[in-house]
């Protein structure tokens, strides 16, 4: 069931010993599978979506010796490979297209310009249009003990639009979205004039910045009672005391919402690179996806008890968006955050603006862990986005206990490391790089690439909005004669220089220029 490439691994000091790697579908152990996706918690489903092209030819667990391996009949190469954009499997493009064709005969009066904007009101707080208003919502409903208030800010615009809700924290210890959050809600983003200036704003946006705050305060992915509130949607009012926060989450925060974004990062001892993932036949999820504006997309069903799942279940479009890892604040992955939000709500026309596009999509089907075969300390010799090609080392694991001997996991395939591992330690089989494997199209990723072949993310590279204020302003003084911009330069040195009255004398005028000159 679970297709797995076999690699060689090198052990090096003269054992001549051809040990196998082992990258393989995850098989989920509870311990290691805490991502959003069911890429991890329920690994079938991108087999699935494989197997549907792949006329479901089976393969064993991978041989431990190179020799077996060599007389096992050749597998289809079209097994493993990760199709790229036009390259999703057959069933799954057509699906996709039936949803966006379906889509555009979709309308809602209610956005109409119109319409007349009203104002919103959300668990008895009311929120005038054009305005914009925080306050805390308690999670549970308690006369003793901690009820666990969380912030929320609502921007109701001036005029009307749809409701679009940013949901951050949702795992306590994923700092990305919580970060990313308080820079859309900072005075460079709503003051007047500005990207989220309420006056401005078409729609309303709900902005949900740190949903586990008992985990986020203790620094832990779980609520208190151990369980994940992102398997516990849409909850149950009766239920465990995660199962009741799902419920007040999704019955009072983001019901009646019609786009989604939930902004992750990687689970503790993981860091991701920037990605989205959404269920690309759903023409609303598939809408937003493409517009957060960046390259990587996975297409991917969400697992049960997900928001994402549950959203999109009630017809809201939803995206989960993923970078860095936990206990840590990637800046590059927050500012790819924040400019995915602002495409998205530019895409919607909720703000105004052009939203930016990646130069390329990977819209893939379907990935890879490449797992750990002994155990011990790694080295790892990639980051998350780098670009390995077949047989380069990503990681190098050696033992104290067993000195002189070393193993190297290398890149079954030229490919795109999308999530790699921040935790040294490692069992056999833990996962140490989520890899997508890349068919074709590697000179189009490696030529967006720095130059140790880590791919550079859209918008990772522009200066964060949100520092605009420290950018320096440098006085010039002057005057425009005759108050225009084109016309001469005239400053106090133009008058000294040395008398001269012609304007020719170009040299002695500004110093430096003269240094130059005499420097060529
Ligand atoms: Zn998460």
């Amino acid at each position: 069931m679970n297709p797995s490439t076999s690699t060689r691994g090198h052990i090096h000091v003269g054992y001549g010993l051809g040990k196998v790697m082992e990258d393989e579908k995850p098989t989920s152990p509870s311990s290691d599978s805490p991502d959003d996706e069911p890429v991890e918690k329920n690994p079938a489903l991108e087999v699935e979506i494989q197997e549907q092209v792949d006329s479901g030819s089976k393969e064993k667990s991978p041989s431990k010796k190179k020799k077996t391996s060599s007389k096992r009949k050749p597998k289809p190469i079209a097994k493993r490979k990760v199709r790229l954009a036009h390259e999703l499997p057959s069933k799954r493009r057509r699906a996709i297209k039936e949803a966006m064709e379906d889509h555009k005969a979709e309308h809602k009066d209610e956005w109409d310009r119109s319409s007349g904007v009203k104002t919103h009101v959300l668990m008895r707080k009311r929120i005038k249009p054009g305005t914009m208003r925080s306050f805390t919502i308690p999670l549970l409903d308690t006369n003793l003990g901690d009820s666990w208030n969380i912030p929320i800010t609502v921007i109701n615009g001036s005029r009307p639009g749809p409701t679009v809700t940013i949901s951050a924290g949702i795992h306590g210890d994923e700092l990305t979205g919580p970060s990313a959050c308080s820079h859309l809600l900072s005075n460079t983003m709503t003051d007047p004039v500005r990207a989220l200036d309420p006056q401005h704003v078409a729609g309303v946006i709900r902005i949900l910045p740190i949903i586990n705050l008992p985990g986020y305060r203790n620094m832990q992915r779980d609520f208190p009672d151990g369980r994940d509130l992102n398997r516990e949607f849409p909850g149950r009012i009766k239920g465990s005391t995660t199962a009741r926060v799902a419920y007040r989450v999704w019955n009072d925060l983001i019901t009646g919402t019609d786009y989604l974004v939930d902004l992750h990062s990687a689970a503790k001892g993981r860091s991701n690179m920037p990605q989205v993932r959404a269920y690309l036949s759903d023409a609303h999820s598939n809408i937003i996806a493409k517009a957060f504006g960046i390259e990587v997309i996975l297409d991917s069903k969400p697992p049960r008890g997900s928001l994402r799942r549950v959203a999109m279940e009630h017809g809201i479009g939803a995206l989960t968006y993923e970078g860095g890892g936990a206990d840590s604040l990637d800046q590059e992955s927050v500012q790819v955050a924040v400019n995915g939000v602002l495409n998205v709500l530019r895409t919607l026309h909720v703000i105004p603006g052009n939203p930016t596009r990646p130069k390329f999509r990977l819209l893939a089907s379907g990935s890879t862990w490449l797992r750990a075969s002994e155990g011990g300390l790694l080295d790892m010799h990639v980051e998350p986005s780098s670009v390995v090609q077949q047989g380069d080392v990503v990681a190098k694991i050696t033992d104290p206990g067993t000195p002189g001997l070393s193993v190297d996991i290398v890149a079954p395939k030229d490919g795109l490391l999308i999530c790699t591992a921040t935790n040294p330690f490692v069992t056999a089989g833990a996962p140490v790089g989520h890899f997508l494997p890349l068919a074709k199209h590697l000179d189009l990723v490696l030529d967006q690439c720095d130059e140790e072949s880590r791919f550079i993310v859209a918008g990772s590279e522009e200066e964060p909005v949100w520092r605009e204020e420290d950018i320096d302003e440098i006085s010039l003084e002057g005057e425009w004669s005759g108050g225009s911009v084109d016309a001469e330069w005239r400053n106090e040195w133009v008058s000294n220089g040395a008398g001269s009255e012609s304007g020719e004398a170009g040299e002695e005028i500004p110093r430096r220029r003269t240094k130059k000159k005499t420097n060529k």
